[in-house]
């Protein structure tokens, strides 16, 4: 077919181009499925990364803390790291150093206690032990000594 007619009074017309005019239906249709590309997009892009439930700055995965707002984001962490930290900070008390040495049972306790977390603080506890237990062995093997030399004197 021509794309010119003549009209009514033999003059070339051009024909009007029929518009393709969708329906209201289809024109729904066609926003829903331009929105799932955009989110699908946006989803593609974001894949694997993680974002702040207060500011939504973009965070590392595994982050404790959020960089942009501070929000803490995983307390239990935040807990854990408080300790290490308090951990390796510790350090021997006199207190611990006397009891241990007096009563090297209660320092051989002290030691059981913190070898694991404190070794800092559980290796003099168990050095003040084991001195304890010596210098108590030789006060009380010299007690019995001189207790058994004062009853043998008479007879030496
Ligand atoms: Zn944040």
């Amino acid at each position: 077919m021509s794309e010119y007619q003549f009209g009514t009074q033999g003059q070339q017309q051009p024909v009007q181009q029929p518009v393709p005019q969708q329906s209201a239906y289809a024109q729904q249709q066609q926003e829903s499925v331009n929105l799932a590309e955009r989110q699908m997009r946006v989803r593609q892009a974001n894949a694997g990364k993680r974002f702040c439930r207060n500011c939504g700055g973009e965070i590392q995965s595994g982050a404790s803390v959020c960089v942009h707002c501070n929000t803490v984001l995983n307390p239990v962490a935040i807990r854990r790291a408080q300790e290490i930290v308090m951990d390796r900070q510790a350090k021997v008390t006199r207190e611990m150093l006397i009891k241990s040495f007096l009563r090297p049972r209660k320092g051989m306790k002290l030691y059981k206690q913190y070898i694991d977390r404190r070794p800092q603080v559980a290796m003099p506890c168990k050095k003040a032990a084991i001195i304890g237990r010596i210098v108590r062995g030789v006060v009380i093997g010299g007690a019995v000594a001189f207790f058994l030399f004062t009853q043998l004197y008479p007879y030496f």
